[in-house]
């Protein structure tokens, strides 16, 4: 079958430098143990997987906000994960004696700097993000009277804001498109209120490719893990703007050969927090693939922890 490699997708350079932090903590003797990590790294669950065969506890519930999972952590290092935390979790992290590693992307920094500096100089803050995600959790922090999250127009309707200073900003993994007509409707309501889009480059240049490219494909494939939401903003952008049908995969294993009956061309694209090594696995393996004959229809992954988590050192080092 022919086959259309997005480019660019995978990691982005906030999950690469997650990622190294998180490895070399693990090498460092001198760190206390024991150490966890603060929710998924990232949003992948092969990558913590591995990160826990490195001896990194991930301590993840997705019914509890990062503030509640610290209550799970008495002794040790705790690291932050890629998506951010707000200063109650960096305080209360300080409050149980913990050793503290960060490692917030510096886009997601920026944007909560952003809205701190704007809520100090009397502003409401409308934050475009997603319900139940822990990058939204990390920016409202405890201006939650401050800061409002709304996610669809319904959100919009139920917001009653009486303050000349408004500003609109937005969580870094959203579909850009979305942001921006979001932000339009915003500002009918509230006209005095400013604009400041921060998606951030890796996001919004993997969403620009999969329009362009997903357009010449019958399929598309995006690799990654339902958690992420760059990932599921790819399938989305795929469906809805290229109008091509769009399938989420977390690996190949996930393939199913019914999607390709009618198919000549596949795009292949994966989220940013998606290891190389498992998106070339589906790649090989859908450049054998012939939907007439079944003994191409077999995928079974090969990979160990030592192939998708990159910085892994050897034995010697
Ligand atoms: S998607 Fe953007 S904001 Fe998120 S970790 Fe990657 S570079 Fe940072």
């Amino acid at each position: 079958m022919e086959v259309i490699r997005i480019t660019p997708r995978g990691f982005c350079e906030g999950v690469v430098w997650a990622l190294k932090i998180a490895v070399d903590a693990a090498y460092d003797e001198t760190i206390p143990r024991p150490i966890y990590i603060l929710g998924n790294i990232v949003h992948n669950r092969f990558i913590s997987e591995s990160l826990d065969k490195l001896g990194l506890i991930t301590i993840e519930d997705k019914k509890k906000s990062r503030l509640e999972l610290l209550d799970l952590i008495d002794k040790g290092t705790v690291i932050f994960t890629a998506h951010g935390v707000s200063d109650e979790v960096i305080q209360k992290a300080h409050d149980k004696g913990l050793y503290i590693i960060n490692a917030t992307c510096k886009y997601v920094h920026k944007t909560n700097d952003y809205i701190k500096e704007k809520v100090k100089q009397g502003y409401d803050v409308i934050y475009i993000g997603k319900k139940n995600h822990p990058e939204p959790e990390g920016a409202i922090g405890a201006n939650r009277d401050k800061v409002h999250l709304i996610e669809t127009i319904d959100d919009l309707n139920n917001l009653h804001l009486d303050n000349e200073k408004i500003t609109i900003t937005n969580q870094t993994t959203m579909s850009y498109w979305d942001v921006e007509q979001l932000a339009k409707e915003i500002q009918k309501r509230y006209p005095q209120a400013e604009f400041t889009n921060e998606i951030c480059n890796a996001t919004q240049v993997r969403q620009e490719a999969v329009l362009k490219k997903a357009i010449h494909a019958d399929v598309t494939i995006v690799v990654g893990d339902p958690l992420s939401n760059n990932s599921n903003k790819l399938a989305y952008i795929s469906e809805t703007m290229a109008k091509t049908k769009a399938y989420m995969i977390e690996n190949v294993e996930d393939i199913n050969p019914e999607w390709f009956k009618d198919c000549k061309t596949v795009a292949v694209t994966s989220g940013a927090s998606t290891p190389t090594a498992i998106t070339n696995e589906v790649i090989q393996f859908l450049e054998q693939f012939d939907y007439n004959d079944p003994s191409t229809h077999y995928c079974k992954s090969n990979l160990t922890y030592k192939n998708i988590l990159p910085f892994i050192r050897n034995k010697e080092e």
